[in-house]
């Protein structure tokens, strides 16, 4: 890894959680299906995936595991003090997902990618470059 690479810090609530990550992501995304919604809190989740030498998590953890729509599963790693998830993985590939609200970075690259944008709250506007999908491909 380059060793100038940027490092981020995302944390949970309460700051038990965290996970150090290196250099930019290969992908910035929103989800607007029903589970992102229910899971976040929010009209949608904001993920950033990056490979997995990049990420390094510290903490106490839980995982829940559940299932995409396609049948692979997803798990979210939280805070079993806070319950804020910080990671997702999944079976999909090696990939580590952060929830981008986590690094508290306004200036965060923007999602490239919008899945299930017809179940986002209408208010919600777009960068114009995101590409917006029925589903979340794979998932
Ligand atoms: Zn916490
Ligand atoms: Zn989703």
């Amino acid at each position: 890894m380059n060793s100038k690479a940027k490092t981020r810090i995302a944390a949970c609530g309460c700051g038990q959680l965290s996970a150090e990550v290196r250099g930019e992501p290969l992908d910035v995304y929103l989800c607007s299906c029903t589970d992102c919604q229910r899971l976040s809190g929010s009209s949608y989740s904001y993920q950033a995936i990056f490979p997995p030498d990049a990420v390094t998590v510290k903490g106490e953890r839980k995982t829940w595991r559940h299932h995409g729509e396609s049948g692979r599963w997803l798990e979210n790693v939280f805070c079993p003090d806070c319950g804020n998830t910080v990671v997702c993985l999944g079976e999909i590939g090696p990939e580590i997902g952060i929830c981008v609200g986590t690094f508290a970075e306004s200036d965060f690259p923007p999602p490239q990618r919008v899945y299930w944008a017809s179940r986002r709250h209408r208010w919600l506007e777009l960068p114009e470059e995101a590409e917006l999908f029925d589903k979340q491909p794979g998932l």
